[in-house]
């Protein structure tokens, strides 16, 4: 078998709504969506992490300068493929969008796997530890608005997810330590006492405001205080570790096995939070979970995108061992995006249905079990969105 094409489509709409973390605000959304073709008429999907300009320039990068070095190649030699284009491409960016790049490329390879050998990924992986997985859901993004309107409105958006069945909540931080305070005291409220949630603060803090802002979250009972600092930041993480009794998690946009044995030996994570979409994709994603393991550190996978990316990491939730094991073991959760995203709801012939699934299910959604990745694009609905 035999690699003949390798696509990009960019997809891209408004959304109803100006949404923000604390990093900015945006009003599009879009999603990059990889798809190599076969000589033997398979095809497979695969997701790259990146919004807006940088979706369009990844793009460039998967067409123009990692289809050359694949073409011809057998897409079942994944790990021979992801060598050949990290070594020719290790001169020029060993972080950032060549890795999101071959991330897109890497999982419509295990996607092309997973259809030939009839297998869903999970079981192409090893089997599944588990056949479905805990949801939180993220929502309690900023919007230009007032502080207090923001409290009000992220104490309602915060007891909707919780009516909405998800076994966690997660809010955004951002506006600066004081007020970021009051939002976290306005999600406890939406929640309640006995409900886990989780603050997301993108790296906007110096270490001091990340401890003014961590001890509120202790007081508050929150579980985990995800990327306080800037990722570059090593010994903020490990002295925010050591300093506060409350979860520390990130690692979000960390790249490879490199970058992420540089993080794990800092010892400044809690929980580690890959991007399966970003660092390299299912194969590097397999070597840092290992790496994660190895240091026993839990893992709670970074999700965000379209379908495809929440499909993928199903598996790979699936597909995690425990870490140490037991009766009762710690588990890994789903992270799920509740705000309104066509491109996870609208592009499979075949939706998944996340939401339902947490409805019905206690806040657990069923592992897919068809071959490969198990979702089916609909064609029609990436003409609509996809940019010219
Ligand atoms: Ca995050």
């Amino acid at each position: 078998m035999k690699i003949t094409r390798i696509a990009s489509h960019v997809l891209s709409c408004d959304m109803p709504e100006t949404l923000g973390y604390s990093q900015q605000y945006y009003r599009r959304r879009t999603a990059h969506l990889v798809e190599v073709e076969t000589d033997e008429g398979v095809t497979g999907w695969g997701e790259c992490f990146g919004p807006g300009a940088v979706a369009v320039a990844n793009k460039g990068i998967v067409e123009g300068v990692i289809q050359p070095m694949v073409l011809g190649a057998d897409p079942l030699d994944r790990d021979v493929i992801w060598h050949r284009v990290y070594n020719l491409l290790r001169d020029h960016g060993r972080k950032g969008m060549p890795l999101q790049a071959l991330s897109g490329v890497d999982i419509a390879l295990w996607d092309i796997s997973g259809k030939v050998a009839g297998l869903p990924l999970h079981k192409l992986i090893g089997g599944a530890h588990r056949n479905d997985v805990p949801v939180y859901g993220y929502g309690m993004m900023l919007r230009p608005e007032r502080v207090s309107e923001l409290a009000a409105r992220f104490r309602d958006e915060a007891a909707a997810v919780r009516e909405a069945g998800f076994v966690a909540a997660k809010m955004k931080l951002g506006l600066g330590r004081e007020d970021d305070v009051r939002l976290a005291e306005a999600v406890r409220r939406g929640v309640g006492a006995d409900f886990r949630f989780m603050a997301d603060a993108n790296h906007c803090y110096t270490t001091g405001d990340a401890f003014y802002v961590g001890r509120a979250l202790e007081e508050l009972g929150a579980y985990w205080f995800e990327e306080p600092v800037a990722p570059e930041d090593l010994d903020g993480y490990r002295e925010l570790r050591a300093g506060l009794r409350i979860n520390i998690a990130g690692g979000e946009t960390e790249f490879n096995r490199w970058g992420w044995r540089a993080i794990l030996e800092n010892r400044g994570l809690d929980i580690a939070q890959p991007e399966v979409c970003a660092l390299g994709g299912i194969s590097e994603y397999l070597r840092v979970l290992a790496l994660c393991h190895a240091h026993h550190t839990p893992v709670v996978n970074h999700v965000w995108g379209s379908a495809v990316a929440v499909a993928t990491n199903l598996h790979l939730l699936a597909a995690m061992p425990t870490l140490p094991g037991g009766l009762n073991p710690w588990e890994p959760m789903l992270e799920f995006d509740t705000t309104e995203n066509v491109f996870r709801d609208g592009l499979l012939v075949e939706p998944l249905d996340i939401q339902g699934h947490v409805k019905r299910n206690g806040g657990r959604v069923a592992i897919p079990t068809a071959p490969g990745l198990g979702v089916s694009p609909d064609r029609d609905f990436i003409r609509r969105y996809e940019m010219a």
